[in-house]
């Protein structure tokens, strides 16, 4: 039996004897010996042991005071008391003082040797039971690190673990997660599962991880998913790839966009330029000066594309700020709506009007972006608006700010659409089989401007019928009206 014991008894005789029995008994036992119960404390400061035997009655400090200390030093260890014989009171104090066992003597060997080995099995597994412990705790302290997410799924289908990482990504907390069925917790897990490779054991090229999508609160998170069983369930570790994905798509999407956007004015601008070029052709002076406004034109529109594409790359990395100054709210609207009526003076059938009260004047901010914005949602209202229509541009005063209302009676945007609308090279009508063209970037643009302006762009619409842009923009109460007060601070 392996295991290293003390032996603490003022007998020499003892001390001398019972290590030599014992030793023949159980083989391999280290055996330390002290004469005294400080020497013993000395010693147990030292060493963890795996029992601890003493006498009772010694000189000095006593066995139920080395009892006491041991207790305190090592409360695991298990302590044997020997006893004189008929010193019952002694032993049964000895018990209540926490000792593992006591012997009387003279020493039954077959006893102490047993009540020994108990003792040292007891200590071996208790050890056992620690280190166990220390690595649980070691490995549940990784997982609330990784960045993995990592759950535990139990064999009836119940959520047994659920990391701050599985949190961070699904926005689940573990009190929503934890003791609940996966597939109430995680809809559409019943359909993933199965497609999720698990393996037999952790570790390299065991299995690969899955992408699954999971939709969760009306978001679709793409996961990479693996699993690794175990005895009582399986334990799955996950990574999200939405914003990969995410981006990829974007990168798609930007790619056609752009490409599409560019190759049809740069087709006029050739064509016009190949035309003007030929030497067979008598062109007179109108014909010519229709093909050179076409490539001012078409030109003009590569520029603007350009922009766009420019512009949101600022606003993307946050080298963009507004200007603050006061400035005429209402002249500002006013001259919006002019300079679009006239550009949009050519289609008869709209028409833009515009309500705008008195108490509307100076407000403070950056009147070139605002009116980037009026003029990006008027321009779609018109170009969405292919069967004409009336179109209505409101500025009203709130509580809390000034709202800007653009309203159109155009085709309208189906419900799926209207939250995506505002995100990056995101159109409706991309194959544009009703023919108008646009970098999807308009609406992302002045969603950026208006949150930059502290305010919210809003849409609501219904196909077919029309749609209504709303800005909401926190412009302080007394500014409006108040344009001196506003000035002077600017
Ligand atoms: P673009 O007009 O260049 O495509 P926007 O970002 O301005 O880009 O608009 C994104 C998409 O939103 C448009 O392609 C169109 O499908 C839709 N949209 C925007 N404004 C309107 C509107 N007033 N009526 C209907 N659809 C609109």
């Amino acid at each position: 039996m392996s295991g290293r014991i003390l032996l603490v008894d003022d007998d020499a005789a003892l001390l001398d004897a019972l290590p030599k029995a014992l030793r023949l008994r159980m083989n391999g036992l280290q055996i330390d010996t002290s004469e005294t119960a400080f020497d013993a404390l000395e010693r147990i400061r030292e060493t963890d042991y795996d029992a601890i035997v003493s006498d009772i009655k010694m000189p000095g400090m006593d066995g139920l005071a080395l009892l006491h200390e041991i207790r305190e030093l090592r409360p695991r260890t298990p302590t044997l008391m020997i006893t004189g014989h008929g010193e019952r009171d002694l032993a049964v104090q000895a018990l209540r003082g926490g000792a593992y066992d006591f012997v009387q003597k003279p020493i039954d060997r077959d006893y102490f040797v047993a009540s020994l080995e108990r003792a040292i099995e007891l200590r071996r597994l208790a050890r056992q039971v620690e280190e166990q412990q220390i690595a649980l705790e070691r490995h549940a302290r990784v997982l609330e690190h990784v960045d993995d997410g990592v759950f535990l799924v139990d064999d009836d289908g119940f959520l047994q673990h659920w990391n701050p990482a599985a949190h961070a990504i699904t926005g689940i907390r573990p009190d929503e997660a934890l003791g609940r069925q996966a597939e109430t917790v995680l809809p559409g897990w019943e359909v993933v599962a199965p497609l999720i490779p698990v393996g037999a054991a952790p570790g390299p090229g065991s299995v690969e991880a899955k992408v699954v999508p999971l939709e969760l609160d009306g978001r679709e998170l793409w996961l990479a998913v693996s699993g690794v069983s175990f005895s009582d369930g399986t334990v799955y570790a996950f990574r999200s790839l939405t914003e990969e994905r995410a981006l990829d798509e974007l990168k798609g999407e930007f790619i056609a966009t752009v490409s599409h956007e560019l190759r049809t004015p740069l087709a006029a601008i050739y064509g016009s330029a190949q035309t003007l070029l030929r030497t067979d052709l008598e062109l007179d002076d109108s014909g010519r000066k229709r093909l050179l406004d076409v490539i001012a034109q078409e030109a003009e529109r590569l520029s603007r594309i350009a922009d766009e594409i420019l512009f949101a790359g600022k606003l993307d990395t946050g080298q963009f700020s507004l200007g603050e100054q006061g400035f005429d709210f209402r002249t500002l609207a006013q001259d919006v709506v002019e300079e679009m009526r006239s550009a949009f003076a050519a289609q008869e059938n709209i028409s833009i009007e515009l309500a705008v009260p008195d108490t509307i004047e100076t407000v403070a901010g950056d009147p070139d972006k605002l009116r980037q914005v009026l003029i990006n949602l008027i321009d779609n209202a018109v170009k969405y608006s292919p069967d004409g229509g009336r179109i209505e541009v409101a500025i009203e005063p709130r509580e809390a700010g000034v709202r800007i209302v653009v309203k159109d009676e155009g085709i309208g945007i189906a419900p799926p659409h209207q939250r995506r609308i505002f995100g990056k090279f995101y159109r409706v009508d991309p194959d544009l089989t009703r023919g108008v063209g646009g970098t999807g970037l308009g609406l992302y643009i002045c969603r950026e401007l208006v949150r930059l302006m502290e305010g919210r762009l809003t849409v609501s619409s219904e196909e077919g019928k029309g749609s209504t842009f709303v800005v909401d923009l926190p412009v302080p109460a007394q500014a409006l009206g108040a344009g001196d007060a506003v000035a002077q601070t600017a």
